[in-house]
């Protein structure tokens, strides 16, 4: 259900259905249920998703094409469908419709014109790839397929190099070696990676090491399947050693600026990356002035 300041007046109901990433029995059973019920079922490519729809039994009124090339246009179509108050459904052919695939733009459209936008989550690549890689799963980004050359490349890889989190990256299967190449010269041969192939599906496969490991791996002209990477998160230097009589000037130091002795603690405790347990400490072992 979506709510918000569109002023748009739609009465029809657009629904995005995560489809399986391989495995058919992913497909959720509200999924289905959508499907069927659903006026106009939007797909990436009718003739895959009808395949599919027929292999599970389920039965559609009308699918409609909407993919890379003719989602501006196709943007047009639905919305009347939705002004007509008809639920439209959407799906791409594989994963949750929007990433790394066509439906932002009819998505944007829809909340613009006021109807009710909602989904039926399910597989993604890059949700399944961090959870089972097995790395930083707290904080992560997606990157997506990563420009294929040139400086916009570049710049990219520095930054997800950079990165304090693990980073989800899509690639085909015969650049799966140049990427790693590239993430090993950005990030250095001892970051861990997880290479996963196939996921859900007969062959699938997890490779886990580090960068200098997996060069040449997956050569250019063997490589098969579907691929994603994730990538570790940067690791933060460790902390600089500080000594007890420097901890307490910085606590000293703060306090005279107006913090409360508690608040210098923390502040303190935070620019030397250390637990205010040992700032406390190091206030004791120094003396009075700021203990
Ligand atoms: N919308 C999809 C999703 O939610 O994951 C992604 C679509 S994107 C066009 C396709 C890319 O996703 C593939 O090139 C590959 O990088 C990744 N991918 C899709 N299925 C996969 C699978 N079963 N195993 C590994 N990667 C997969």
């Amino acid at each position: 259900m979506s709510t918000g300041a569109s002023g748009g007046t739609a009465a029809g109901r657009l629904v995005l259905v995560a489809t399986p990433i391989g495995n058919v029995r992913d497909l959720s059973p509200r999924a289905a249920d959508v499907l069927r019920s659903a006026d106009v079922v939007c797909c990436e490519d009718t003739r895959h998703s009808g395949r599919l729809f027929s292999r599970l039994g389920i039965t559609t009124k009308r699918l409609l094409s909407l993919h890379g090339h003719n989602e501006a246009q196709r943007t047009e179509e639905v919305l009347r469908l939705l002004e007509d108050g008809l639920t439209v459904a959407l799906v791409t052919d594989a994963g949750t419709p929007a990433i790394s695939d066509p439906g932002a733009r009819v998505v944007a459209a829809a909340h613009e014109a006021g109807a009710v936008v909602s989904i039926v989550p399910g597989p993604s690549a890059a949700v399944a790839a961090v959870a089972v890689a097995g790395l930083s799963a707290e904080r992560w980004c997606f990157e997506g397929f990563l420009p294929r050359k040139g400086a916009e490349r570049t710049a990219r890889l520095a930054a997800i190099a950079a990165a304090p989190q693990a980073v989800v990256i899509y690639e085909a299967p015969g650049r799966v070696d140049a990427l790693v190449a590239d993430l090993a010269s950005a990030c250095g041969g001892d970051r861990l990676v997880a290479v996963c192939r196939e996921l859900t599906k007969l062959h699938e496969q997890l490779w886990r090491g580090p960068l200098s490991l997996a060069a040449g791996l997956w050569p250019a002209d063997s490589a098969r399947g579907e691929f994603v990477l994730v990538l570790d998160a940067a690791r933060a230097p460790a902390p600089a050693e500080v000594s007890p009589g420097e901890l307490a000037a910085a606590v000293e130091r703060l306090m005279a600026s107006g913090l409360t002795r508690r608040d210098a603690v923390a502040e303190a405790a935070e620019r030397a990356g250390i637990a205010r347990r040992e700032v406390y400490d190091a206030l004791a072992q120094s003396g009075p002035a700021a203990s």
